[in-house]
């Protein structure tokens, strides 16, 4: 996980002030001064910490808050809120329309890890139904169309580029042209990186972008730069028009809560990060989801909350109970996607789940994951009683996968992949087992 460390000294401190008997200023400082000093350590900028605490001072007004009320909830929900608001670039991120062919011009320094995120976002795309190409317009780096093609050959993915042409701006134009009469409808041109911010580079990242009237430009940073993020950014962003960061090595260092806040801080949508050198080591960047799990909270005491305000009455304690117990089966899963499909109100809390809303039903591609989830109701439609309430995956033996499969007129893979995402997502409810259920009205124990 990404800045595990930072999340795990945050949570700390937020533990031990919950385990305090009574929390007054002296248990509040302490807790902020561990926080501030984690947020200094991966390298977020002193003012924006600074302020983060004073605002959360603020809220948290211990003489104020009158007896009963959560005074725990109220900081971890502030802190949670001033994370948010360090992280929240301001701008939503940049949407491409499936169907109609979009160019996506790459940008960024020498090393920058440009040409292997250009792959990662087109195998990203191509999993999710899209028809990327790659272009290879960076003529200035000796093996980077080699390297591009090793790539998209791996991930399939078709690619275009030249050994002896030296012109970018002619490989780009005849890449897109290509792409775009084979009907693709994600072209990704790589360009040139140089070492540093220089004229050259920003002359060629002019004239590509000019000759191929990108739909969208994506800057690709280091996170290693720490807080010169700010800097770099704002320095591309006047160059070209740049749309929308990806910060890459999110893995390897302790600094990249410095990249991710000082690229918000140019109110620029930061909307992947790389965490390491292979292909699937890519995720969606999303604020909220993001803090929560850096808090490795995954938001669960607001999804009690959430259900509390949004289900029905008479629907909530068996859920909620099951859920407490640990208790996720198939069958929980399949009524889960019956209600996000009539988007009722249970549709709401669990599209707020950390996980299962990026992934599962991601901003404007709705319709997908309807049909995904009508797909795995079929096949849990041909299971037994027995799989259905069972909470341990086991029982699914081969023969019992190939029943189904056959029963339910699909592949074995994709009853396979149904159960990887039950699995996945009984890993996150797991999280809610012992977790204490509050009765209606009373919420002091959160
Ligand atoms: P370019 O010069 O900007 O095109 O950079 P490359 O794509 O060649 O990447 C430079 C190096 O960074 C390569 O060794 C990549 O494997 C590595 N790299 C790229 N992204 C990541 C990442 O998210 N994590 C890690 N650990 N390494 C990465």
């Amino acid at each position: 996980m990404v800045l595990a460390q930072l999340g795990g000294s945050i949570s700390r401190a937020l533990q031990q002030m919950s385990n305090a008997t009574i929390i007054d200023e002296k248990v509040l400082n302490e807790c902020l001064n561990e926080i501030t000093r984690a947020l200094l350590q991966a390298d977020v900028q002193f003012k924006l910490v600074r302020d983060m605490s004073t605002n959360i001072k603020k809220i948290v007004n211990l003489e104020d808050l009158a007896a009963g009320h959560n005074k725990r909830r109220i900081i971890q929900q502030a802190v949670y809120n001033e994370l948010c608001k360090i992280l929240d670039p301001g701008k939503p991120a940049f949407t491409l329309k499936k169907g109609k062919p979009s160019v996506v011009m790459f940008v960024g320094l020498q090393g920058s890890g440009k040409t292997t995120t250009c792959t990662k976002y087109a195998y990203h795309h191509q999993k999710r139904g899209w028809k990327p190409a790659l272009v290879c317009a960076d003529t200035f780096r000796a093996g980077a169309f080699d390297q591009l093609k090793q790539n998209a050959t791996k991930a399939k993915i078709p690619f275009y580029g030249s050994y002896t042409e030296s012109d970018p701006m002619k490989i780009a134009v005849d890449g897109v042209e290509t792409f775009k009469k084979e009907n693709c409808d994600l072209i990704i041109v790589d360009t040139s990186g140089r070492h540093k911010q220089e004229a050259a580079l920003f002359e060629e990242m002019r004239q590509v972008s000019e000759a191929t009237k990108p739909d969208l430009v994506i800057f690709v940073m280091d996170s290693s730069i720490g807080q010169a993020a700010f800097d770099q950014a704002q320095a591309f962003r006047q160059s070209v028009a740049v749309g929308a960061v990806i910060i890459t090595k999110m893995d390897g260092h302790a600094k990249g809560g410095g990249a991710l806040s000082a690229v918000a801080a140019t109110k620029s949508p930061i909307i992947f990060i790389g965490t390491g050198e292979h292909m699937d080591e890519f995720e969606v960047f999303d604020v909220k989801p993001f803090v929560s799990r850096l808090l490795g909270m995954g938001d669960l005491s607001g999804l009690v909350n959430k259900i509390q305000d949004v289900v029905p009455m008479d629907q909530q304690p068996e859920l909620l109970q099951k859920l407490s117990e640990g208790h996720f089966t198939l069958r929980i899963m399949y009524e889960q996607f019956q209600n996000m499909l009539k988007m009722g109100p249970l549709g709401q809390v669990f599209s707020m789940l950390p996980g299962f809303s990026a992934e599962m039903m991601p901003q404007g591609r709705e319709k997908e994951s309807q049909a995904k989830f009508k797909r795995y109701m079929t096949m849990m439609d041909s299971m037994t009683d027995e799989e259905l309430d069972s909470t341990n995956p086991k029982i699914l033996t081969e023969s019992r996968i190939m029943r189904i499969a056959r029963g339910s007129g699909r592949l074995v893979h994709e009853v396979m992949e149904m159960l990887e995402e039950y699995k996945r997502l009984a890993k996150i409810f797991s999280k809610m087992k012992g977790l204490k259920i509050p009765k209606k009205g009373d919420m002091s124990s959160l």
